[in-house]
């Protein structure tokens, strides 16, 4: 059964990593993916071919979502090119990892920009079609370190907290129309984002986590795809830990 069949869905960051998981797996689902990314052409332009060859309209746009208004232009041209948005997945994210110590102020500043400043953006962006429409599903990828926090990662762990304090004042204040506002919460999952962490430390955390394996980009994709429908209709203010039992 397709879950997602002719809904559109805006993804942000989906040129590698969960973002690339989340558009494919949507795409099986007869999603139309809008998608963005900040630097990888290439890769971004073949996801757009792969989504289309599945039958469903695929469009990749440049978009820094740091940018309050290039998220304004771009949901401005998402608009026009697929004439709706039903979905906003909140997804793009950088590390700039170090103790508090040696922690530049600049390093915290561009984290909390693109992990946190863009969800604002977006959010902001997708808001009055939502409202009109009367409803709409706005996912945002938080982390586990943004529930418990991490040493080497206070500008991320700042930036994944406030995500979590964002969707939960979105779901009370758009929840009377329909609109509804979740979190996920990834443990550690194995994208290029993880792949520049020391193999003894990433070999500790697999030992650690219940399930006994880093997560894949498609794990976090099912999790947004019960968000994204009506399978979650009745759902709103959440945070769910897709983490392979980690914070338990
Ligand atoms: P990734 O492999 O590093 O991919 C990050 C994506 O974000 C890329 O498509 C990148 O585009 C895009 N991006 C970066 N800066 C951007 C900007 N300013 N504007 C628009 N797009 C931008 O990361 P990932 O592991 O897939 O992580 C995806 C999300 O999940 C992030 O928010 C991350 O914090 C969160 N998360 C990941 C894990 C994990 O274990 N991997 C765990 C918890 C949470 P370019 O390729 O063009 O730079």
């Amino acid at each position: 059964m397709k879950l997602l069949e002719g809904k559109n869905v805006i993804i942000t960051g989906a040129s590698r990593g969960i973002g690339t998981g989340i558009a494919q797996v949507f795409a099986n689902h007869g999603a139309n993916v809008a998608f963005t990314y900040s630097s990888s052409e290439a890769p971004a332009l073949a996801l757009e071919k792969e989504l289309t060859a599945k039958g469903v309209k695929a469009k990749a746009y440049k978009s820094n979502a740091a940018s309050f208004s290039e998220s304004e232009a771009l949901i401005a041209n998402v608009l026009e090119d697929f004439g709706g948005i039903d979905v906003l997945i909140n997804n793009a994210g950088i590390t700039k990892d170090n103790l508090l110590m040696r922690m530049a102020e600049e390093d915290f500043d561009k984290v909390i920009e693109i992990n946190l400043k863009s969800v604002f953006n977006m959010t902001k962006a997708v808001q009055r079609t939502m409202l009109k429409q009367r409803k709409g599903s706005i996912i945002n990828m938080s982390s586990v370190v943004g529930v418990k926090g991490n040493a080497g990662q206070a500008n991320y762990a700042a930036s994944k907290a406030g995500m979590i304090g964002f969707t939960k004042s979105v779901a009370l204040e758009l929840g009377s129309r329909n609109i509804r506002c979740n979190a996920i919460a990834p443990g550690f999952i194995e994208t290029e984002m993880t792949a520049k962490l020391d193999e003894k430390v990433v070999q500790g955390w697999r030992e650690g986590i219940p399930l006994k394996r880093g997560g894949a980009p498609e794990d976090i994709a099912n999790a947004c795809l019960f968000f994204a429908s009506d399978l979650s209709a009745y759902v709103t203010g959440q945070v769910l830990n897709v983490d392979g039992g980690m914070l338990t």
